[in-house]
């Protein structure tokens, strides 16, 4: 129904068992457009465009795109002020989430090993177990140019341009994969005698009718929540985020490096996301209405973008405010419908896990497509029953990030990291271990943990190689190898 629809189409689409083939109809409404927004994907995306056919080269050249290698958190844990006032040192300021799996992973207790050879000087907990964090500081690429496309070095997923990145999926879904595309606004839809949806009713294309309708209309959630009224778990109280000011930056000179990592900087209220593209960078800052005004949170932006020698007025868009309200659906799949993307949930965009959640969705979707509408029923519990411990596990690994810190700087900060509200599973991770000594330490293993559960999920795959890629490379500087 929509350009992520498309991921979901496309899925469907070139992915599907039954032996008879099917038809995948996406509808889109000219009146609203896509939120525009979500520009960090995980190493997952490698592997769905490859399955629905994309090849990588078009994604830099149509996209915008450059190689993202982790996500950088800075000021997470001690503030800017507390810095400068104490004697912390300076390197546990900033950590790293890189997508390469710590070297011996699964062989012995990361947890325990690490910090044993220097424990009053300790490396952040990244740079003992990986290499991929010295990449990013030196603005490295993950791969050398002559690895095929979607081959790797070290493990890589994208910063793309997120308009840029719909049209190439429409694009690809209409020429490519025979999926029909009717550009049309849904005013109603209608059910069959059995409650589930026959069809939906356009303003100037009649009724279409289908077996499975799948709602990927953003946060109306057009079938699932206005149409079947399912239930809204929200999620404010544990992930208080709900509002984000966006903005689109020029680099300052033509040749300025791209970082490959996205760069997470904690503020009074929330955190800013920076993230790199060939032509521009994509700045942000999501926080807490409840914890700061919108113009105090405009004003810390532009603080943030005076620090990179940039201001809101040399700006290539103005400032975008986009307000959230974050949780999900109580159920993601009823009777013939199920809900993909943000018409069945969004938290904040911490780690950027919504797209990768598309792709599970779409997959699990694509693989699991019943051939009759009496089983149904059974592929829609096992749906819901995966996809609510996916969002629950989310929730948690983000909600890690908050309670990890030491700030206590403003409301915000001591109200997240007041135990109270953690969710249950939280409340034992924090339990393991010595909290306080190994901090910086163990605690980055849960979080890891987290990451490595849901990163262990995909996998990887190759193609041609792409020219673009070379000019991209080389703004990164070429990684060796070594
Ligand atoms: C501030 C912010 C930052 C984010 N950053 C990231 C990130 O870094 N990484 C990440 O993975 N995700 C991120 N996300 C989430 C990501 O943007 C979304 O998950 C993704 O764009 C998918 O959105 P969607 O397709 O569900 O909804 P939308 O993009 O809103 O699309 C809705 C579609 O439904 C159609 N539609 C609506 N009403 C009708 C109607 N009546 N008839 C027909 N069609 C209709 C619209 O035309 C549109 O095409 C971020 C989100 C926010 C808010």
């Amino acid at each position: 129904m929509d350009s992520r629809g498309l991921i979901a189409a496309k899925h469907v689409q070139a992915n599907t068992t039954l032996s008879s083939p099917i038809s995948v109809t996406v509808i889109e409404s000219p009146n609203v457009p896509t939120i525009g927004v979500g520009e960090g994907t995980w190493p997952s995306m490698r592997e769905t465009l490859k399955k629905i056919g994309i090849n990588e080269a078009d994604l830099f050249s149509c996209c915008d795109a450059s190689f993202k290698q982790a996500s950088k958190f800075v000021h997470w844990e001690n503030s800017q002020v507390a810095l400068n006032n104490t004697t912390v040192n300076n390197q546990n300021h900033s950590y790293f989430h890189p997508f390469s799996l710590p070297v011996g992973n699964n062989q012995f207790d990361l947890g325990a090993q690490v910090g044993m050879h220097s424990p009053d000087q300790p490396l952040p907990f990244a740079q003992q177990v990986c290499y991929q964090s010295i990449l990013c500081e030196q603005n490295l690429a993950p791969k050398q140019i002559t690895l095929k496309a979607y081959d790797y070095i070290a493990n890589y997923g994208y910063h793309l341009d997120a308009g840029k990145f719909s049209l190439l999926l429409k694009d690809h879904c209409i020429k490519q994969l025979n999926v029909k595309y009717i550009s049309a606004h849904i005013t109603s839809v209608n059910n069959d005698t059995n409650g589930d949806i026959a069809s939906v009713s356009t303003q100037n294309n009649g009724d279409i009718q289908g077996d499975l309708f799948i709602d990927c209309s953003g946060a109306q959630s057009l079938l699932l929540g206005k149409h079947f009224n399912i239930p809204f778990c929200s999620q404010k109280n544990t992930l208080f985020n709900d509002t984000a000011l966006a903005i689109q930056v020029p680099y300052e000179h033509e040749n300025s490096p791209i970082a490959s990592c996205t760069l997470s900087t904690a503020q009074t209220s929330g955190w800013i996301w920076n993230i790199g593209l060939q032509s521009r960078c994509g700045v942000g800052y999501v926080y807490s209405s409840q914890h700061t005004s919108d113009s105090s949170a405009e004003d810390e932006l532009e603080q943030y973008l005076n620090s990179l020698n940039k201001t809101k007025n040399n700006a290539n868009t103005s400032i975008r405010k986009l307000s959230f309200t974050p949780g999900y659906y109580e159920k993601f799949w009823h009777k013939n419908c199920v809900a993909v993307g943000m018409s069945l949930w969004f938290i904040e965009p911490l780690e950027a896990s919504a797209l990768a959640m598309i792709e599970q969705a779409a997959q699990m979707i694509s693989e699991q497509l019943p051939v009759t509408k009496s089983t149904m029923a059974i592929t829609a519990k096992r749906f819901n029953k995966k996809f609510i411990t996916h969002w629950q596990q989310i929730i948690e690994f983000l909600k890690l990030h908050y309670v990890l810190s030491k700030r206590d700087d403003s409301e915000y900060w001591v109200d997240n990291r007041n135990p109270e509200p953690f969710p249950t599973r939280c409340k034992k991770c924090l339990n393991y271990g010595n909290i306080e000594h190994h901090h910086h330490l163990i605690l980055r293993t849960v979080i890891l943990c987290f990451l490595r559960q849901v990163i262990n999920m995909f996998y990887t795959a190759c193609t041609s190689t792409p020219g673009r890629v070379e000019k991209i490379m080389n703004k990164m500087k070429l990684y060796s190898g070594h």
